[in-house]
This record gives C-alpha cells, structure tokens and sequence, in this order.
C-alpha cells in the first residue's frame, strides 16, 4: 500500500469529531492492507515504529527536522525556523515548502508504506557517533519523495505530534468492522490484546489467521501482559456473599511489576506496561536465581524492612523509581517483591487455570525467604474472619486487602468480581482515590493569573464507548510550582479544539490531547447536570464533590487505565449503601 493513502486517511482523522467516523475510516484502510503492513499501520498510527513498551521512540530533535526540511526543499534553515515561527508546526512548513518546490521536482519515487516504516525505524535505531547525520538524511530522503501532504506527517511523525487520538479500543473496532461489519469481534480481538499489549502483533494474526488466530492466542514472554484489575465492595459480608469462601490477601501499597523471564533474558513492566528493568537491579538479580527457566509472574514491589518487617511508606517506595543514582537507592531502599499470580510457567499458559492452582504453583515457585515471597494469604469463607484480616492488614499499615475467587481464572486486563478490593476508608471522603485523564485546562485568573493556570478538566474513561467522559473540574491541591508546571507540559499537546473522543459539555480555555492522568481525592460523588459521566436519559451524570490533586503529571496509568465511568457508577452504589447502614447503626 502506497504511504500516500495513509497520508489521506491521517487527514480524514484530524478532521474528524466523531469516534464512529474514525472507526469506519480506519476499517477501509485496513480492507486495502496486506498482513505484513497491517501491523505497521497499527503502529505509525500512534506515531510508532513498535509496541509502545519496545521503548523504540523515533525521536528527532525540532532543530534537525528544521534541517531535513531545509536540505529537501533548497530554503535555508534560516527561512525555515521563521515559517515554523509563524506556522507554530513543522509539519505545516514541510507541507508548504514541498509544495512550492513542486514544480520544480523531476520524477519521484513512490513510497509505500513499508518504505516509510523502514526509514522511521532506522531514524530509531540509530545511535552512537554519525546518528544525527544518518537521521537528518534519512528524513530529508523522505522528503524530497514527498507530497505535501506526506511531508506533514513525516515531520510530525518523529517529532511526537502526530495526535490523531485513534485509541486502541477504536483499532480493535475497526479491525473487526473490516472483517463483519460490526464491533461483534471486539471481545475475541481485546482479549488477544490484552495478552500480548502489541497491537500490530494483534492486527497481524487476525489479517493471517482471522478468527482462528484469535481464538488460540496465547502469553509470549517478554510481552507484558495488560494488569488484571479487582472491583470493589465496601464490606466484609458484602464480599462473602458474592463469592463464598475465597482467598484473602493483604493489598500492599508499592507498585506493580509484570516480571518475565524467559530466554535467559528478564524484563520487568510496570502496570502501564513499561520497562523498568534498569531501575531495579536487585529484583533483576532475585529473579536470576529462580529455578524456573521460564516464568511470568505478577507481584506488588516495595520498600521493606526485612530485619523488622516494617513495609516502609509509599512516598520512600517511591524514590526507586529513578533514572539515575539506583546503586544508591538499592542500598538505602531494597525492595522486596510480594508475588500474588503466577501467568506462565516453561512453556504453559496458566491463565485459564483456577486461582486455587495458580497459587499452589506460586508458592511452591517462592517458597524460600528472600527478596520474593508470596503475599499473605489466607482462605476465608466467614465474613467475621475476613474482618479480622483486614483489621490486622490495616494496623500495620497496609491499605487494605483484595479477596480473590478461588475458582477464577486470570483474566488480563478486565476488571472482575475475581479480585475485590476492600479499602479502609476515612469518614468524610471517599476511600478509594479517583484516576481522572486531563482533557483541558483554564487560564489563571486573580492570584493564579501570573501563572497562566487555572485549573484542569478531567475525565474518566468509558470502556464501553472508548471516550473520555467529564466529571470534575479541579481548581485545588496545586503547588505554585505545580501550576507552572503543568501550563507547560500542557501547552505542548494543546489541539485546537474537543478531541474526537472526549464527551464534554464544558468549553475550557484550552484543550490538550487526552494524555495524562492524575489522581484525586474528592469527599464524595454527587449527581451532576453539568457532567457526560454516566449521563441518564434526564442527562444527570456524576460530579465529584471537592476534588483536589494529590500527584503530578507522572502517574503511571494510560488515559485508558484511568478510572471508569463502571467504577464510578459503582463507587456512587457503594457510597450510598454506606450511608444507608451508617443511617441504620
Ligand atoms: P489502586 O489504586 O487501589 O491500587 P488500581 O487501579 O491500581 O487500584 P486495582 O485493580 O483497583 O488497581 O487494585 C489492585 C492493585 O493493588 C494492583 O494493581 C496491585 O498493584 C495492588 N496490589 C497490592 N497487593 C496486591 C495483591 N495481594 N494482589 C493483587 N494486587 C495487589
């Protein structure tokens, strides 16, 4: 397929306001595709050359995209930095100087979109002495094979401003639109995902392989696995009742890792599914002296005392979590990993096998003391007992505790009544923290106007629709140093206006792409006329009532990890049953 008929369906994509659209238009474009390009197009639609946590990032600095573009065209640089000052987007340049060189052009080379791929990944991969140059040139080859259209995407594209908020879920859509003309084989698709997180490798296997493909798809270590995740209920007895005797684990405040091993190689995810193998040698060097040849297993990592078992706080956890200085670190804050699901083990997926089992196998894997060990766990079938437990968890300083379905298999990347989660809980706020995706913020006014920030919109994710439904508007919890920050970070991925999918009746000063997620605490969640979360037929959503930020812009989630708009209705549920029985005692 010529590179030419992505160029147009990218267009056709920023011009869209409409997920539905989207969708369609992606379906067409995948119906003229081969296989083998299937999966390049999953990819440069997100702007990449390999699955997000490959971490292969074209990456091109302005300055050199402003010196392909001017090695391409015949403009000096000079002319090209003051066009890019007046356009605000290289892109656009691109595009408006390969248009008047036109003309002048003799015969060009037509670029599929393998040719394309093939020259972006060699922009990523290059390295060491020479890079810049090779980059430089690879680009301005491009270029001078250009339309202009195509040159706005090329320069985009390794600058990391392509958005055109095609989401994965929307991909999966279309990939089924293509092939039934409906969305009837989402599930089959998002479960394939949801296993191996690489949406080219999906894209591929289903154009191969079709459904077949689908249905015998399996874990490939080194691939992380999308996180299962756990519903929540607000009592001891409420737990028992929806799933009888089950296992009981204390929930430990750290952060997740998604550990494989396989190959004599070893890899460790964190829940967005990032590498993050070089920040923790000594989880690195534990997981080396596992007998098990080849494993992917899941587990809570955190600071811990081991002489006195004390777990230390989050905010000390945290500070492993760090580019530079880890040798330091290691010996100020050893982590120890507190194994809870084991998904594959020497060549067998375990994941269609009942917890029961899986957890034999988990503690039989870790038996021995050392930096992994199994969580606590215990099997509780008395509401009273598991009350018991989490008081204990509670007092020595755990969050809370996850009860899990004995007979339950693991299911990536769903949110099931497998796991429950049960929190404490403070009287006047709600328990749990809400992961909200920042859709737009505003201008500072009175005191905040030397700052140029105001506040943030936000949203939680609709996994039914794929957008991004409002639900607070967040004027509190920042720092002065906060506010600067976050103007700037959200000035670079401004867009003209709503993004196709966000679902909002609030106009902010400024949009930005649906990028980062924060997390809040609010008092509670209110029924709201002015919100799209979970909006009824009356057009009532929910609100959250004072919400202030409680992190920065670094959280690790996706803006579809962020909390649902389910969760939401759930959490209002729970909320009101509360007060209910608080009412009754
Ligand atoms: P939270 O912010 O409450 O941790 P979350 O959205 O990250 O929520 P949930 O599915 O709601 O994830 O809660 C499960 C999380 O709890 C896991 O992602 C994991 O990081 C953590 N956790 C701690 N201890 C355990 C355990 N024993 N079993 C499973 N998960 C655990």
């Amino acid at each position: 397929m010529e590179f030419r008929k992505l160029a147009e369906a990218f267009e056709h994509l920023e011009g869209t306001s409409s997920r539905l659209q989207m969708t369609d238009m992606l379906a067409e474009l995948f119906k003229d595709a081969r296989p083998d390009e299937a999966d390049r197009i999953a990819y440069l639609l997100q702007g990449m050359v390999a699955p997000p946590f490959a971490g292969i990032e074209i990456g091109i600095g302005e300055k050199f995209v402003e010196q392909a573009v001017a090695l391409a065209t015949g403009y000096p640089v000079r002319e090209v930095e003051k066009l890019y000052r007046d356009l605000g987007d290289l892109g656009s340049v691109a595009e408006r100087l390969i248009e008047k060189k036109k003309q002048a052009s003799l015969v060009k080379k037509t670029l599929s979109i393998t040719d394309v791929f093939n020259s972006f990944r060699k922009i990523a991969l290059a390295g060491g002495a020479g890079s810049q140059n090779i980059k430089i040139r690879t680009l301005a080859e491009l270029l001078n094979n250009s339309s202009p259209l195509e040159a706005r995407y090329f320069c985009r594209i390794p600058l990391g401003r392509l958005r055109l908020g095609v989401g994965d879920p929307t991909v999966l859509d279309a990939l089924s639109v293509m092939k039934k003309g409906d969305k009837t084989l989402r599930p089959e698709l998002e479960r394939a995902y949801n296993l191996c997180s690489d949406l080219g490798l999906v894209a591929r296997t289903f154009m191969e392989k079709g459904e077949k493909g689908l249905e015998k798809f399996e874990l490939v270590p080194g691939n992380p696995v999308r996180p299962a995740l756990a519903e929540r209920l607000s009592s001891a007895r409420e737990i028992i009742d929806k799933i009888g005797k089950c296992a009981v684990e204390s929930k430990y405040d750290g952060f997740r890792l998604g550990i494989h091993k396989w190959d004599g190689k070893i890899r460790l995810f964190s829940r967005r599914l990032e590498d993050m193998t070089s920040m923790f040698p000594d989880i690195v060097d534990a997981v080396k002296a596992l007998k098990a040849k080849e494993i992917i297993f899941e587990g809570e990592a955190l600071a811990f005392n081991e002489t006195t078992g004390e777990y230390r706080p989050f905010q000390e956890t945290i500070q492993r979590k760090r580019k530079h200085g880890i040798a330091e670190k290691v010996v100020e804050f050893p982590l120890h990993v507190f194994a809870f699901d084991v998904l594959y083990l020497n060549g067998r997926d375990l994941t269609g096998k009942p917890y029961e089992e899986r957890r034999e196998m988990l503690e039989k894997l870790f038996s021995g003391a050392g930096v992994i060990t199994p969580s606590e766990m215990q099997v509780i079938s008395r509401p009273e007992k598991l009350e018991a437990f989490f008081d204990d968890a509670v007092s020595r300083g755990l969050e809370g505790v996850i009860a899990k379905d004995l007979r339950a298999p693991y299911v990536a990347g769903a949110r099931k009544f497998a796991w429950i989660k049960l929190k404490r809980s403070y009287r006047g706020e709600l328990a749990d923290t809400i992961d909200v995706v920042v859709v737009g913020y505003y201008k500072g006014r009175g005191s905040r106007a030397q700052f140029g920030f105001g506040g943030l919109l936000t949203c939680v994710y609709d996994g039914e629709t794929d957008e991004f439904k409002t639900i607070a508007r967040i004027g509190s919890g920042f720092s002065e140093q906060q506010m600067g920050e976050f103007r700037k970070t959200l000035d670079a991925i401004k867009v003209p206006r709503r993004p196709a999918r966000v679902d909002s009746l609030y106009e902010p000063d400024y949009w930005v792409e649906p990028k980062y997620v924060v997390t809040v605490k609010a008092d509670e969640i209110t029924k709201s006329p002015l919100h799209t979360c979970g909006r009824d037929a009356e057009g009532i959503g929910y609100a959250l009532r004072f919400p202030r930020l409680i992190s920065d812009l670094g959280r690790d989630k996706k803006p579809e990890d962020a909390t649902t708009v389910a969760e939401i209705r759930e959490m209002y549920n729970m909320q009101k049953r509360i007060s209910a029985s608080e009412g009754e005692a």
